[in-house]
């Protein structure tokens, strides 16, 4: 049973990966939002090298996070869920929002404290934004996150299911806030209101500290809203606004491996914002 739900998630990951890879490519050719200034296929190389070196680095450092741990703790009797006589998909439901609000926080920390926004500032260093952003994290925080996430397993005691679904939509819906597809308003004003919007997050992406340092959901767009973050429209048009972060624009981002050195870089021109 174990083995089996382990093998589902690992197909479960891949085949949302690939789908949501092959549509989000297309969309990004036929309703593209902005116009990319740097090479793909030097980008892509990077963000999406960096993708398989995380996968096979976690694997290799926690071999049994995410389901494995909801496995053990469920074996163990660990955990608030697993005290709790919860209907299978309460519970789910319960951990999916915990799930949520712990990634914002996380994320939210990771910009305030400057030791965390150096590993995390390479995110944010890609000079265009699109759904390969989405995959472009430094080892070090995946490390961390994922350190994180086994804490909150623990403390939660959730069902494996609800971990898998967890991973599976946090990876899709981090593709596609990435995109680099134009919605329309409607459409995008609608969505907002519950999930995080390609042009909710790419206000995330500007170089502008006081546009960056709003927007942090990942998934759902309500708690930027409640522990108000929420930042409707940058200062420039979605089309017009500088991505990145000041002093580290140039061809440096763009090497999936001095990007891996990048967050011991100091910024290469006067900063304007006094972080990193
Ligand atoms: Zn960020
Ligand atoms: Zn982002």
């Amino acid at each position: 049973m174990d083995s089996l739900i382990a093998d589902t998630e690992s197909s479960l990951r891949l085949g949302v990966f690939l789908s949501f890879f092959v549509v989000l490519a297309l969309l990004e050719l036929v309703i593209p939002r902005r116009k990319l200034r740097y090479s793909k296929l030097q980008r892509w190389a990077s963000n999406i090298g960096l993708s398989i070196f995380n996968t096979v680095f976690l694997r290799l450092v926690i071999p049994i996070a995410g389901v494995g741990t909801a496995l053990l703790a469920s074996d163990k009797g660990w955990g608030l869920l697993n005290h709790v006589e919860l209907p299978l998909w309460l519970s789910t439901i319960v951990f999916l929002l915990i799930f949520d609000v712990t990634i914002y926080w996380q994320h939210r920390i990771y910009h305030r404290v400057p030791v965390l926004w150096r590993f995390h500032r390479m995110h944010h260093t890609d000079m265009d934004y699109d759904f390969t952003t989405g995959s472009r994290f430094h080892p070090v925080s995946i490390l961390i996150s994922t350190l994180i996430k086994v804490g909150l397993i623990l403390l939660m005691g959730p069902p494996a299911i609800a971990v898998v679904l967890a991973e599976v939509i946090l990876n899709a819906t981090s593709m596609f806030n990435h995109s680099n597809i134009k919605l329309p308003d409607w459409l995008d004003q609608r969505l907002r209101k519950v999930i995080v919007t390609p042009d909710m997050h790419r206000i995330h992406h500007s170089v502008e500290r006081s546009e960056h340092d709003r927007n942090f959901g990942f998934n759902l767009s309500c708690w930027d809203r409640i522990f108000s973050s929420y930042l409707d429209r940058a200062e420039k048009d979605q089309t017009e606004m500088d991505i990145g972060i000041r002093g580290f624009q140039d061809k440096k981002s763009l090497n999936m491996f001095t990007l891996l050195f990048q967050p011991f870089d100091n910024p290469s021109k006067p900063v304007l914002d006094k972080k990193g």
